[in-house]
């Protein structure tokens, strides 16, 4: 990006350690998914970059935790306010590198601006349990030191911020290292945050997975907090058990939806239509199984195709598109062999709607119709514009069904009796079980996954008091001399 706000040049952005903003002497290309084509090399860190970036954040821990939380917050709030000021730029380089329309980058970073404010108003209170003639004791909430944060490509800078945000409020210094795939708009995100935090505080490093092997074990790194697959989940488990890290693990998710018997298919469409496809099915929490009663299936699944007919894919930064190409080839790969391979087992493409021959990674919307649970496109995490529409004759079945994958992010109930939809709800197994929408995620609100889809959670109260460990003081009375 040049100084002068032009779009059209982008200027590459650098690591940040201990406060500068340094290149290194490896490189990685970052391909713009609407062209496959790389428009930017970033710098690479290795272990030299990652060990004095921790040492910095190390070194910057003591003072930044020692600040009174109002004024952690107060940095937060500039942090938020340098943030906005660059939002066209930041909306357009996540554009390029993700794919999403720029609206919609807009829309992540807003969104992510706001959990911080959140976050910047929130009070970590000392509890009080014994205050007596024999003692005291409180409760204290300190911070637990450096953390890590590694991030996936579906919403880089959405990720970022809702890590960062609760991190520094709660007193901890930051390495924040976004996936290969996308690491530009978070990188000019450290940039930036270098001109209103105090040095080393917020640092952030590009790499690739060995990078992120390497934080997950780094001695002076405290905690992780992780977003992406399950399969690393699992990893960053083992590799930071010998220094015993704090972790936060937001995982995959293969969220069932499941319509009840007495809704209007048209009046529901749009709604079950985006709560599967927005960011091109590429949501951790968004539907992917949608189960449906048999008798109202062609009714639905014509009115799911009015809708995905409207829809406009295409690159990203053009007016008019609704929806971007699938973020890496790899993903494109495997969402294209999972509908090749459920077609050939009997699956029926019923809609396959219109997208850009290539060399970006497009995708067309998919509705899918008689798939089994079986399937890998119903029984793994898809992640692509393709939505299965499942159907069932017995609700106990549909049930069962549903909570019988071992990822349990969300869920969802549709129906025109609410209190039906809740007593349907009680039974499904999932960290976020929503009634008629899905998903929905707010700053005030809880975020994680049950069973394989996560440890802990984000957002809210208690994501801010992931980032802190507990710490107590007893006080004994009656010691005072002469008393
Ligand atoms: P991924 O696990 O491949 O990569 C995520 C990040 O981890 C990247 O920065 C990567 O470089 C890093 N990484 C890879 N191997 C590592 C290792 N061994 N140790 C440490 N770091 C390592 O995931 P992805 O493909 O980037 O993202 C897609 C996945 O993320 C999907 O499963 C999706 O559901 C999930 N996701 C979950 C949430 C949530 O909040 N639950 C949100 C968004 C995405």
């Amino acid at each position: 990006m040049s100084p002068t706000g032009d779009l059209s040049t982008i200027a590459t952005p650098g690591l940040t350690i201990g406060g500068d903003v340094v290149t290194a002497a490896e490189r990685t290309e970052v391909i713009n998914p609407a062209t496959a084509q790389p428009f930017v090399a970033v710098p690479a860190a290795g272990p030299g970059e990652l060990q004095t970036a921790a040492q910095a954040a190390h070194g910057a821990a003591p003072s930044w935790r020692a600040l009174p939380l109002a004024e952690r917050q107060e940095y937060l709030l500039r942090l938020v306010a340098v943030v906005r000021e660059h939002l066209d730029e930041l909306a357009h380089l996540l554009t390029l590198e993700q794919g999403k329309p720029v609206a919609k980058a807009r829309g992540e970073t807003e969104s992510g601006l706001r959990y911080c404010e959140r976050y910047a108003a929130m009070d970590l209170p000392v509890e009080v349990v014994r205050d007596d003639a024999g003692e005291r004791t409180e409760i204290r909430r300190v911070p637990v030191g450096v953390v890590g944060a590694i991030t996936a490509w579906n919403y880089p800078l959405l990720l970022a911020l809702w890590k960062i945000g609760p991190a520094l409020v709660a007193g901890n210094t930051v390495i924040v290292k976004p996936s290969p795939y996308t690491p530009v708009a978070t990188l000019r995100l450290g940039e930036l945050a270098q001109t209103v935090l105090p040095p080393s505080v917020l640092q952030v490093l590009a790499g690739g997975d060995d990078l992120g092997r390497a934080i997950t074990s780094h001695p002076l790194i405290s905690k992780i907090s992780f977003t992406g697959s399950v399969a690393t989940g699992r990893a960053i488990m083992a590799s930071s058990a010998p220094t015993l890290k704090r972790l936060t693990l937001e995982l995959g998710g293969n969220d069932a939806g499941i319509v009840l018997d007495d809704i209007d298919p048209a009046a529901f469409a749009e709604d079950l239509y985006w709560g599967g496809l927005s960011n091109c099915g590429q949501v951790c929490a968004g539907l992917k199984r949608l189960f449906v009663p048999a008798a109202l299936a062609p009714e639905l699944e014509e009115a799911l195709a009015a809708v995905a007919a409207t829809v406009v894919v295409g690159d990203g930064t053009e007016e008019g598109v609704d929806m971007g190409p699938v973020q890496n080839r790899p993903q494109l790969d495997r969402v294209r062999s999972l509908v090749a391979a459920a077609e050939r087992d009997g699956a029926d493409v019923y809609f396959r709607g219109e997208a850009p021959p290539g060399p970006g990674y497009f995708h067309p919307v998919a509705l899918v119709r008689n798939a089994t649970d079986e399937m890998g496109l119903v029984a793994e995490e898809q992640f692509g514009p393709v939505l299965p529409i499942l159907t069932y004759r017995d609700l106990d079945d549909a049930v069962a069904r549903a909570n019988a994958s071992d990822l349990a992010l969300g869920a969802s109930v549709w129906s025109a009796d609410e209190d039906r939809a809740v007593q349907v709800a009680d039974r499904l197994e999932a960290g976020t079980v929503w009634v008629n929408q899905h998903p929905l995620l707010s700053p005030d609100v809880p975020f994680g996954g049950l069973k394989q889809s996560g440890l802990g959670v984000e957002s809210s109260r208690y994501g801010l008091l992931a980032y802190t460990d507990i710490s107590v003081l007893r006080v004994k009375r009656g010691r005072t001399q002469g008393a």
